[in-house]
């Protein structure tokens, strides 16, 4: 099930522009327009779910499903020195969008060294 006036259901349905890294029939991910490192992007279920927070069994194989991608995402998008994954939920844990996205950062920092 979809929203109508959530931002990334409308981006999963192709309603809003997104550059896209990845596609499939349960998952998207696509690069984050305010970017915080080098190699930013989200994955997202296409379906609507509001946060990890509200996430139910059923949904264990989709879930999954993401996180599996991470480390193909990742190498693809260039990382290659690892990366960070970050799941923010509700409004104490810092989520914006309300809608349940996998943060995936990396790529060089180059402050880091
Ligand atoms: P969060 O604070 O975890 O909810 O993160 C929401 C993220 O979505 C932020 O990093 C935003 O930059 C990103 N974002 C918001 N709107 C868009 C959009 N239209 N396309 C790509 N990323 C977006
Ligand atoms: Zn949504």
């Amino acid at each position: 099930m979809q929203l109508d006036d959530c931002i990334f259901c409308k981006i999963a349905r192709g309603e809003i522009p997104s550059s896209k890294v990845y596609e499939d029939d349960d998952v998207l991910a696509f690069r984050d327009i305010n970017p915080k490192a080098p190699v930013h992007f989200l994955i997202i279920p296409k379906q609507h779910i509001e946060s990890l927070a509200a996430v139910r069994p059923e949904d264990a194989a989709l879930l999954g499903k993401m996180i599996g991608l991470v480390p193909q995402l990742a190498r693809q998008e260039g990382c290659v020195n690892g990366f960070r994954t970050v799941i923010n939920t509700g409004r104490d844990g810092g989520q914006e969008v309300p809608h349940l996205h996998i943060h995936v950062l990396g790529g060089p920092q180059p402050w880091k060294h």
